[in-house]
């Protein structure tokens, strides 16, 4: 395997985010600039050239568009990706595809885009050219995803730490299947139903279901094993969740395992739903513990997709008096702007937030410009996503009492401690931690406090009964309905095998 093609488009959509995701929310790179970025991160490109490396494969990156999560892209971002993408392969002369991607994405008018991108580039290459992707395992995934890859391979954790290793398998099964020791024979079951909140791979139920997925891929009764538990607030057909299950040149086996695995989800399927603690308990606790907590607002997580810029927890912050330091970021784009044209040190009246999350009305507050900066670069110190270089849009810290507020210009979702330590923020002094995140920050804040995802309203709390549905149901558990799996079996039809 001498030259591999990779790149393209990542980002996690949330239906019912009125912000639409444009350009200039995503990180660009392209060609040798991206191979060196990324090389040695824990991200999905990371993995393909650590892989790439220790063979002497090339890489070829024509464009990767990475976003935090959103609304849905702008049809003209995607496009834009895919006539890159598309336009390398024509190119040709590559043995392979890997495609480090989410999965999740929706654009403006399509539901499953990573699926449309796959299917043109295997239009162009034929069915010779192995296509294998690496998506996160909160994808959609439906059966014209799969039509057209040869081999799909999903993060086994939640929180994330696996990005690298999940695009390495994605590399390896195209080298297997060109050197002949993979003939790829998958085999999906898909079945309308949602994990809600009790969802993470290391407590159960997850944990022992994929102790028992890694069992059957230790011992060689089936190549690869992924099981995708879905964006939550996709408003599309067949959401849901999706076993997917590769045996090596038979599927019957295969089949056997996706079902039980399948059958093991549904049976968990009211344990697969959490609760978590209230806001005030945790605000308690600091008060009377002197504890660090760093908390999840699992309302508004920009993780999952939400705008970024609920009051809920600031507001409650102030009626309560909270009398120790905090930070919490919001989202608030001419805020930032207005706390600029202010200039640090002047002491302003400002009205920030509640703009896009509705659920808590916006601030007003007088308090001091204390910081402001423009093209911050972050580098997350991992385990997620660990070695990852973004760049902090405009920013500005406003302050009152001992309370600062991180404004930003775009939404983030501060799933690593090196965002506040790129704005100047003391996380060692600061006892209350907000973040807009619901698992991955709790690997990366584990060493700065007590890491807490907390029950707050918001279009990314696990209430989805709340959301206005108009595609997607009827799922579990919304709807009380009956296991009703559709099952999907693919074999390659390269005539090389
Ligand atoms: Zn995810």
């Amino acid at each position: 395997m001498k030259r591999v093609l990779s790149g393209g488009i990542a980002q996690e959509s949330h239906s019912f985010n009125p912000i639409v995701t444009r350009r200039e929310r995503f990180t660009i790179q392209s060609g040798n600039d991206a191979v060196a970025r990324n090389r040695g991160a824990n991200s999905t490109l990371g993995g393909i050239i650590s892989s790439a490396d220790e063979v002497g494969t090339e890489v070829e990156v024509p464009i990767l568009f990475r976003a935090q999560s959103g609304g849905p892209v702008e049809d003209s971002v995607f496009e834009e990706v895919k006539d890159a993408m598309v336009a390398a392969a024509r190119k040709g002369s590559f043995d392979a595809i890997v495609l480090p991607l989410h999965g999740g994405m929706l654009t403006t008018s399509l539901s499953d885009p990573e699926g449309d991108l796959i299917q043109a580039l295997r239009d162009v290459v034929g069915p010779d050219v192995p296509i294998t992707a690496a998506f996160d395992l909160h994808a959609h995934v439906t059966e014209r995803t799969i039509a057209p890859l040869d081999f799909l391979s999903a993060y086994l954790t939640n929180p994330h730490g696996d990005q690298a290793a999940t695009s390495r398998r994605a590399f390896q099964a195209a080298r297997d299947i060109l050197e002949g020791r993979l003939d790829p024979r998958c085999a999906a079951v898909l079945f309308p139903m949602l994990t809600l909140g009790n969802d993470r791979t290391d407590e159960a139920p997850l944990r022992r279901i994929h102790a028992y997925a890694k069992a059957q891929v230790d011992n060689g009764s089936v190549y690869d094993v992924s099981i995708f538990n879905a964006q939550q607030f996709l408003d599309v057909k067949d959401l849901g969740q999706v076993v997917l299950v590769y045996g090596n040149g038979e599927n019957e086996v295969a089949q056997r395992v996706a079902d039980e695995i399948a059958g093991s989800l549904w049976a968990s399927r009211d344990e697969l739903v959490g609760t978590y603690p209230s806001l005030d308990s945790c605000l308690d606790r600091i008060e009377t513990e002197n504890r660090t907590l760093v908390l999840g607002d699992q309302g508004d997580r920009v993780a999952g997709g939400g705008p970024g810029d609920s009051t809920f927890i600031l507001n409650r912050l102030i009626e309560r008096n909270f009398n120790e330091p905090a930070v919490v970021p919001i989202y608030a784009p001419e805020e930032v702007q207005k706390c600029m044209a202010a200039g640090v040190g002047a002491e302003i009246v400002l009205t920030f937030g509640g703009r896009y999350s509705t659920v808590s009305p916006p601030i007003r507050a007088e308090g001091r410009v204390t910081a402001s900066g423009s093209k911050t670069p972050v580098v997350y110190d991992g385990p997620s996503d660990g070695g990852t270089t973004i760049h902090l849009d405009d920013w500005a810290i406003f302050q009152f009492g001992k309370i600062q507020v991180l404004l930003t210009s775009q939404p983030y979702a501060f799933i690593d401690p090196a965002y506040y330590r790129a704005v100047g923020v003391d996380l060692r002094v600061t006892k209350l931690i907000v973040v807009r995140s619901g698992y991955h920050f709790s690997l990366n804040f584990a060493s700065v406090g007590e890491c807490i995802t907390i029950d707050t309203p918001g279009i990314t709390s696990y209430y989805v009964d709340r959301l206005p549905w108009n595609t997607a149901r009827p799922f579990y558990p919304v709807d009380k309905i009956d296991y009703s799996p559709r099952h999907y079996l693919r074999s390659r039809q390269a005539k090389a095998l």
